[in-house]
Parts: C-alpha cells; sequence; structure tokens
C-alpha cells in the first residue's frame, strides 16, 4: 500500500456584514460572519487542499477558481463531494483526516461532532478518522482580535 500526505490551510476574515459563520459544513450561531466569495468555510477549504495536495491533484484555487460565477456563495460540501469523487477517480481512500480551526470566539467544542458527521458522511468515511481540534489564538494575530478564523488540516490518503 503507497501512503500519500497532504497538508491544507485557509483563512477568512470576519466581519458584521459578513453572510453566516459555517464550519465543517455546520452553521454557527454569531453576530459576525466570514467574508468570501463561498460560504467561507475556512475547515472544509483547508481539507479540501489537503486532499488535493495529498493525491497530486492541485489545489482548491486550481479546481474550484473564485472566477468561477457559478462557486459565487458555493456551499463548501458539494465542493468537499466533488473533491471526494476525484478521489476516488484517481483511485485514493481517505484514512483519516486532522485538523485545527483558530478562532477566538465563539466556542466552537460544542459544534465538534456535528462538522466530524457531516464531513464524513460527504467523504463517506467513518467519523472516527477525522478529528477537528478548535483552539482560540490567546487574543493575538488577526485571529485573536476576532478579524479572521483560520484552519490547518492534514491527510493521509492510501493509493489503491
Ligand atoms: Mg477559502
Amino acid at each position: 500500500m503507497t501512503l500519500r500526505i497532504g497538508i491544507g490551510y485557509d483563512l477568512h476574515r470576519l466581519d458584521e456584514q459578513g453572510t453566516c459563520m459555517i464550519l465543517g459544513g455546520v452553521r454557527i450561531p454569531h453576530p459576525r460572519g466570514f467574508i468570501a466569495h463561498s460560504d467561507g468555510d475556512v475547515l472544509v477549504h483547508a481539507i479540501i487542499d489537503a486532499l488535493l495536495g495529498a493525491a497530486g491533484l492541485g489545489n482548491i484555487g486550481q479546481r474550484f477558481p473564485d472566477s468561477d460565477p457559478n462557486l459565487k456563495g458555493a456551499d463548501s460540501m458539494v465542493l468537499l463531494e466533488r473533491t471526494k469523487r476525484l478521489l476516488q477517480s484517481a483511485g485514493f481512500g481517505v484514512i483519516n483526516i486532522d485538523s485545527v480551526i483558530i478562532a477566538e470566539q465563539p466556542k466552537l467544542t460544542p459544534h465538534v461532532e456535528a462538522m466530524r458527521q457531516r464531513i464524513a458522511e460527504t467523504l463517506d468515511i467513518e467519523r472516527n478518522r477525522i478529528s477537528i481540534k478548535p483552539k482560540t489564538n490567546e487574543g493575538v494575530g488577526a485571529e485573536g482580535r476576532e478579524e479572521a478564523v483560520s484552519a490547518q488540516s492534514v491527510v493521509l490518503l492510501e493509493e489503491r
């Protein structure tokens, strides 16, 4: 069995004018929302980039470009579903995903199980293969000042 590792990172700005906060496909009640071309789901964007990177299939900007009007306001779970099909066609399966979300507010731990469930269902893998760890940034940097939320992800794929 050949193993392939991938890394992904994403950040989106937060604002009172932002549409809403969606992370891991779960809508999070919060007065500030993401400013983004899509729904701004940084966790799913980081996971997609890690999956594409591990498979040698480019990156999210190439596969789902900002310039595509069909992707304006796009549901990132649809992009994740499309990424899954790209991986399947190329003969890859997901062994596990580990990820970090950096957000000062709100508290995300109560939403982690719902995020794992949505991502697991979309990727057709068991929930215990997906890890999501919310962190604050101790009040420093863009995330700490609540100007942005970022996410990092690593994935391991098997080549079938
Ligand atoms: Mg993004």
